[in-house]
């Protein structure tokens, strides 16, 4: 499968007046094209700010790409000029987010905003992009598109809005997708429904799909791979399947036990104690160590660097390897 998207070695810096948050250490991943790629973390850990960075819209002011490379096809989008990045947004690749209300603009119609994007940057007529935009909400399923494409975003519910935000960034026909945790703000049942759908496009499309997320519950049945951030950095990078029969960082473990799972009717969940550390100090050593229950003296002294457990798994644990067998 082709290489689509390459972010290597990524560091940013947000320089505030409290001084300078390290808010990506390094961060590498790829996807290629009919791939899903899960980014799971807690808030704060970067997963939104390496996709921002991928889009070109690190639009928070303090934000500072200060290394690393990010590829599209083998062209560098870090040196590229921003009439090229303009270029390659929507119609290569294009981001959904958690919030449609934000991301759609109130003052225009679902249509107009679909079809304005068809007639900007691909030169449609006023007709065609009508019945591409009409066949786009079909593509999501939002019924009656003929009558609902001239609805308000106001108009729409939760789930159709989002549904709506997933047609507008398919008008371009991008070959990344880039989903912010787009699912989030829904009630279960919806969400399961969003996820089926992104799933089904992703597949039919062959596009490759950055998942940026939380829950891990989300990622089990969607993701071929998962990147698990914390404080700026991957701790774990493994196939899906590999991930959930036994994990390799004590931070993924500690997620897995704090899902709820079905099988074991009336257990206590295990919450991860503390709450991660903050950008502007992170801890030296091992920055899960102040959390970690597998944590010795080494980890608070020496950085574990990521490395590889084989099956294309690599984790920045010091015990990885013993984490590994301890679960499998
Ligand atoms: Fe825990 Fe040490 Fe591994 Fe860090 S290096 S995850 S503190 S065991
Ligand atoms: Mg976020």
């Amino acid at each position: 499968n082709e290489l689509l998207l390459e972010v290597e070695d990524l560091h940013v810096e947000f320089r505030t007046s409290d001084g300078v948050a390290n808010v990506l250490n390094g961060v590498s991943y790829s996807v290629h094209a009919g791939e899903t790629l899960a980014v799971l973390g807690e808030s704060g850990s970067g997963k939104s700010v390496t996709a921002q960075t991928v889009m070109g819209i690190l639009d928070v002011p303090p934000g500072v790409i200060t290394g690393g490379a990010i590829r599209y096809r083998g062209e560098d989008l870090l040196t590229a000029t921003e009439e090229r990045r303009r270029e390659l947004r929507g119609a290569e690749i294009a981001m959904i987010f958690q919030d449609a209300l934000s991301a759609l603009n109130p003052v225009f119609t679902i249509g107009f905003q679909i079809e304005e994007q068809l007639r900007v940057r691909q030169g449609m007529s006023k007709k065609d992009a009508r019945k591409r935009a009409i066949e786009l909400l079909d593509i999501v399923r939002i019924p009656a598109a003929e009558r609902r494409i001239k609805d308000y975003p106001h108009q729409f519910s939760g789930g159709m809005r989002q549904r709506a935000m997933i047609a507008m960034s398919l008008a371009l026909d991008p070959d990344l997708l880039i989903a912010d945790e787009p699912t989030t703000a829904l009630d279960v049942t919806v969400q399961a429904q969003i996820m089926d759908l992104l799933s089904e496009i992703q597949r039919e499309r062959r596009m490759g799909l950055i998942l940026i997320t939380h829950d891990l519950g989300v990622v089990a049945e969607t993701a071929d791979r998962i990147a698990v951030m914390y404080a700026g950095r991957i701790v774990e990078q493994a196939d899906v399947r590999e991930l959930f029969r036994a994990p390799g960082h004590p931070y993924t473990s500690a997620l897995m036990d704090s899902l709820p799972r079905l099988d074991l009717k009336g257990q206590t969940l295990e919450t991860i104690k503390g709450l991660p550390p903050s950008l502007l100090d992170i801890p030296p050593g091992c920055p899960f160590h102040p959390r970690c229950k597998r944590a010795e003296q080494r980890c608070s002294e020496e950085r574990p660097s990521l490395h590889g457990l084989g099956f294309g798994r690599v984790s920045a644990c010091h015990f990885a390897e013993e984490v590994v067998e301890s679960r499998g």
